[in-house]
């Protein structure tokens, strides 16, 4: 395949992960050309891949949102990480003066309101966040599993993302929830205890709760909204619009 474009490198790329386990999936990516971001949220899947990081030493780095919204035992969750696999994750938290935007619009707590309030919250505590967190990357690793959701039952392993110009690798596609614990088991990664109290998914803790047993993994995710491919924007970009000020 002749690569002239950073949407040739992705479908490259997707090709050769295919075949590869996760360190090597990582390890390939680390060794391109440009700077690969790992932006983690503490979950149990983010918890596999920064161990993969930090027991290979890979040259990935690993950064997270710092919200302002998290539940403690997420915070808490940074550092044991940190200490565990001697890796420094870079938190990245929304502007203030975005912030008092917001809650003067909306109210602090607005979105429970609408889902334009939701998507203007996610927008200033998540989305501007993380294009701080991607400014100058070429890749971005994640987290993302085929079987999460019925949206990301196509995710590839490296796609090319051309709404922020960089190439997005989902080195976890192919997993399952039980490759997921079998890992955490084997190399004993810290995670949030919350999955253990039936959240299989955690973000902001005003917007998670708690799963009932035979619901999806995602269902206790803004699950105030009847749209069953709810998501914060991170990784559906047209889901969060830009409702407050956007920094420079
Ligand atoms: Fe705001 Fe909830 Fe989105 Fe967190 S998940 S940024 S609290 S709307």
């Amino acid at each position: 395949m002749i690569i002239n474009t950073s949407a040739d490198l992705a479908r490259a790329l997707d090709q050769q992960l295919a075949s590869a386990d996760l360190t090597e999936r990582l390890r390939i990516v680390a060794s391109l050309d440009g700077r690969a971001v790992f932006t983690t949220s503490l979950g149990i899947e983010d918890q596999v891949i920064t161990a993969a990081i930090g027991l290979g030493q890979l040259p990935i780095d690993v950064s997270t949102l710092e919200t302002g919204r998290l539940f403690k035992e997420t915070v808490d969750l940074i550092a044991e990480t940190e200490e565990r696999f001697g890796i420094a994750i870079k938190r990245f938290h929304p502007r203030q003066d975005n912030i008092d935007a917001y809650a003067a619009k909306f109210g602090l707590n607005g979105f429970y309101e609408s889902v334009e309030a939701r998507h203007a919250c996610c927008h200033v505590r998540k989305l501007v966040p993380l294009a701080e967190a991607l400014s100058g990357a070429r890749f971005w690793i994640t987290g993302l599993r085929r079987s999460q959701s019925g949206n990301r039952a196509t995710t590839p392993f490296a796609e090319y993302d051309a709404e922020r110009d960089l190439i997005k690798v989902n080195p976890l596609a192919d997993w399952s929830l039980d490759d997921i614990n079998t890992y955490v088991e084997a190399e004993s990664v810290p995670i949030n205890p919350l999955h253990a109290r039936g959240y299989p998914s955690i973000g902001c803790e005003p917007c998670t709760r708690a799963i009932k047993p035979g619901e999806p993994e995602r269902a206790g995710r803004w699950w105030w909204e009847n749209d069953e491919k709810r998501e914060c924007g991170l990784h559906v970009p047209e889901a969060a619009t830009s409702l407050v000020p956007t920094p420079a």
